[in-house]
């Protein structure tokens, strides 16, 4: 059967209910997304000619708070992935327990294929259509894969037009000139950072005795490269859409950065010394001691699992892992620490920048750092917890603390009708 990220959802959520003992009428409504809305969004292409674009959002569930979650720009984005995301987001924001439901967004576009001006238009022909479900009190998107703050802006600047008046609260992940918030660009990295060290610390080993290969090189695995390098790991590989590359001894994270910093430049392209190219399958299999994968969903399966040759993954991306393929990783030992906490960093941030917005208050950079990291630390700890306290592992433990959290808020609310 072809892979449905919304059904491995849910056979996860079953597998960690089942594990604590809880009934399906526990838990049955995390299992229904609240509210989907599919829009055909027409742009006026440069050459004069109209395209009309497939757009979505999807809000999973709004018990603990106002729906949150990213908008990606992909040409494989569909109703059921965006479903998927849309759940996780939920799970996610329930584990670092600030106080927001999960949504997502998508547009089904190679956003690569559109000059600036058809990328506005179509930002804001996307914005037009949902802007009767979004709002600082209803649902707040922000960047993912293949968005950035200027759309954010756009975001932002279209519905304030809309309503009449600056909404900055609407998105968050805009540039900080029109709300943004210090810290927000890098915040993913970091706190993918935060959790790894977290977990070598744990295990009583050094960041400086840690190879770490990292699949995906945009905004996610390029910050979490520079901070876990800045930190005394060694990063034997890297890759990005062009392909990867890899290096026994090392790479220098600074000098590939500065190449990559310039938008053109591909890692297939990249030249040093001890340097080899390698596929992006390769580089899942790359032995080293931690994987990252920061790039899509559905990229560690039953198909490769088995020849994984790692000791720990971080999922710095949402659903890299497939539930077939978390049960090889749990017979090979190997340890991993899910998505839904290791890169809960940007929202987290996301949620600072959605408050300063509602005070019209800026923080300085040391306190939303220092405000990361004590909300990661005490999420790491909870789970640590729970997976100790019932003896499974971090992503049962995830969903056990997610859905509890949830269904609590949602049985304390009642059922309207
Ligand atoms: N797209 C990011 C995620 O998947 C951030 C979402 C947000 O900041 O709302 O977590």
């Amino acid at each position: 059967m072809a892979y449905n990220a919304f059904e491995n959802f849910k056979a996860v959520v079953d597998k960690a209910a089942k594990a604590v003992n809880m009934s399906e009428q526990e838990y049955l409504l995390v299992k229904y997304p609240e509210r989907e809305l599919t829009v055909s969004i027409p742009v006026k292409m440069d050459d004069g000619t109209v395209k009309v674009f497939e757009g979505y959002r999807v809000q999973h569930n709004s018990s603990r708070g106002p729906c949150k979650g990213g908008i990606r720009y992909h040409q494989d984005s569909d109703i059921n992935e965006v479903r998927a995301l849309a759940a996780w987001m939920s799970f996610k924001c329930a584990v670092v327990n600030i106080p927001y439901g999960g949504a997502k967004g998508g547009i089904k576009v190679n956003p690569k294929e559109l000059s600036l001006g058809e990328l506005e238009r179509l930002t804001r022909g996307y914005t037009a259509k949902i802007f009767p479900i979004v709002g600082p009190e209803k649902d707040i998107p922000a960047p993912d894969v293949n968005t950035n703050a200027q759309i954010m802006d756009w975001f932002m600047d279209t519905y304030s037009a809309l309503k009449g008046y600056t909404v900055k609260g609407v998105v968050t992940g805009k540039d900080l000139d029109v709300g943004g918030s210090l810290g927000r660009p890098e915040a993913t990295g970091r706190g993918v950072t935060i959790i790894a060290l977290e977990l070598l610390k744990k295990l009583k080993v050094s960041p400086k005795d840690t190879t770490v290969a990292i699949q995906g090189f945009g905004n996610v695995g390029s910050n979490a490269a520079k901070f876990l390098y800045a930190n005394g790991c060694k990063i034997v590989a890297v890759s990005d859409v062009s392909g990867g590359i890899r290096c026994e001894k090392g790479l220098d994270i600074d000098k590939v950065l500065a190449y990559v910093g310039n938008k053109k430049n591909l890692l297939k392209d990249y030249d040093e010394d001890g340097v080899e190219h390698i596929t992006n399958s390769e580089l899942l299999l790359t032995k080293c001691d931690m994987l990252i994968p920061a790039a899509l969903e559905n990229q560690i399966t039953k198909e490769n699992a088995n020849d994984l040759k790692c000791k720990y993954i971080v999922e710095a991306a949402n659903g890299p892992t497939t539930v077939e393929a978390d049960d090889i990783i749990a017979k090979k030992g190997i340890i991993l620490v899910p998505d839904i906490l290791a890169n809960a960093g940007g929202v987290t941030v996301s949620y600072f920048e959605w408050v300063q917005n509602l005070q019209s208050y800026s923080w300085e950079l040391e306190e939303v750092n220092k405000n990361l990291e004590r909300i990661m630390v005490n999420a790491w700890n909870d789970l640590d917890a729970v997976a100790a306290k019932w003896n499974i592992n971090y992503r049962l433990a995830a969903y056990v603390v997610a859905i509890q959290r949830i269904t609590k808020a949602q049985n304390l609310r009642g059922l309207f009708l």
